[in-house]
């Protein structure tokens, strides 16, 4: 039988719990703002906007000098490494400036994905070297919470047994080194993403997000993750994007309600879905219809959005300084949705946003 040797004071463990739960308050939500600079040169492209690293300080600004609608919708920030230390036009750190609003930092630490050798194009996720330091320095430079996203993929012959075990024994490993850190801990954030490629029907999606979400909480489990100071980051369960049948929302809402109260422990405090290529107002009804579903549902269920609370945001600015409003304005648009949503109270109406029903898909997307 193994043996516990507790590695959290009960200081450590209020202040992740007390972190965890500030980011899912109602109607709160995530702005996953973490784009690895790479990723913005795609969503720049879009619009035709020079990716130079002014220009993504300018871009960030905007979102997170939005007006104070945003206040009661977005719980936590998530930001990438460069953004961390990057201020705004009068010298103001953007860490600071969200802390004063309300909002709880949180910094993306994974490296990226690796080949997973002997497998069908599947992947692990690497960046545990060296990462309870770099977690240290973050929490002394603003950062409450952290992110690390595993991806897997649907096809008839995946996840394979070595990828499911693989990254959820990375994760949880992630997820320790984490809560370690000097000066009671960051909240992890657990993204096992599976990606929504495949012409895959809901039930097989629905059937391996339960596999791959048992075996996330088995190796949190054995690597004693102390679940009330974590957050989860899922897929919702949706047909693959090539399936030809589509389902209504009330479809994705049972079937991803479904998974959850049969993988996830009702002591994690919030679950956080990505948006995945969803269009923002798909995104927002799916979130709705989940909170609407009938079910018992132990935890907040919400939003960290990246593509699905910026799309029309990033059209409507297209890197004109000019557009700055109409930019805060799409995205004060999406956030409050959202924040509805959350709580199950969302009415779609005409003025969605520029973008709002577009698809966002991206093809074997990376973060
Ligand atoms: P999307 O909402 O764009 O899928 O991204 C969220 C995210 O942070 C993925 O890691």
């Amino acid at each position: 039988m193994p043996h516990a040797y507790p590695f959290l004071s009960p200081e450590q463990k209020k202040e992740l719990s007390d972190i965890a739960q500030r980011i899912v308050a109602p109607g709160k939500g995530i702005l996953a703002a973490d784009e690895s600079t790479g990723s913005v040169a795609k969503r720049f492209q879009s619009i035709n906007a020079e990716n130079t690293e002014e220009n993504r300080r300018l871009y960030r600004q905007l979102l997170f000098t939005a007006d104070d609608r945003i206040k009661p919708c977005i719980g936590g920030v998530i930001l990438f490494h460069e953004t961390l230390y990057q201020k705004t036009d009068d010298g103001k750190l953007f860490s600071q400036l969200l802390k004063e609003r309300g909002m709880v930092v949180g910094i993306k630490v994974d490296k990226g994905v690796v080949p997973l050798a002997g497998t069908n194009g599947e992947t692990t996720t690497q960046g545990l070297d060296g990462l309870y330091e770099r977690c240290a320095q973050y929490k002394k430079d603003g950062a409450d919470f952290a992110k690390w996203t595993c991806v897997l993929k649907i096809t008839p012959t995946t996840p394979s047994r070595l990828a499911i075990i693989e990254n959820a024994n990375v994760l949880a490993r992630y997820a320790s080194i984490c809560q370690m850190v000097r000066r009671h801990g960051i909240v992890p954030i657990v993204e096992p993403e599976i990606l929504p490629d495949g012409d895959h029907d809901l039930k097989r999606c629905q059937y391996v997000t339960e596999k791959v979400l048992a075996a996330v909480y088995k190796a949190l489990s054995d690597h004693h993750v102390y679940l009330e100071g974590t957050l989860l980051k899922p897929n919702m369960v949706t047909a693959g994007h090539s399936c030809s049948q589509k389902n209504t929302p009330q479809e994705v809402a049972m079937a991803t309600v479904t998974a959850l109260r049969r993988t996830v422990p009702p002591a994690v405090p919030g679950i956080t879905f990505l948006s995945g290529g969803q269009s923002e107002e798909e995104a927002s009804l799916n979130l709705n219809a989940i909170n609407q579903c009938s079910l018992h549902k132990p935890w907040a269920l919400t939003f960290s959005y990246g593509r699905a609370l910026q799309a029309s945001a990033l059209k409507a600015w297209g890197g004109k300084k000019e557009n700055g409003k109409a930019c805060q304005e799409e995205f004060v648009k999406r956030a409050l949705n959202n924040s509805q949503a959350c709580v199950g109270k969302y009415v779609s109406s005409e003025d969605k946003g520029a973008a709002a029903g577009e698809s966002l898909y991206v093809a074997n997307h990376a973060y």
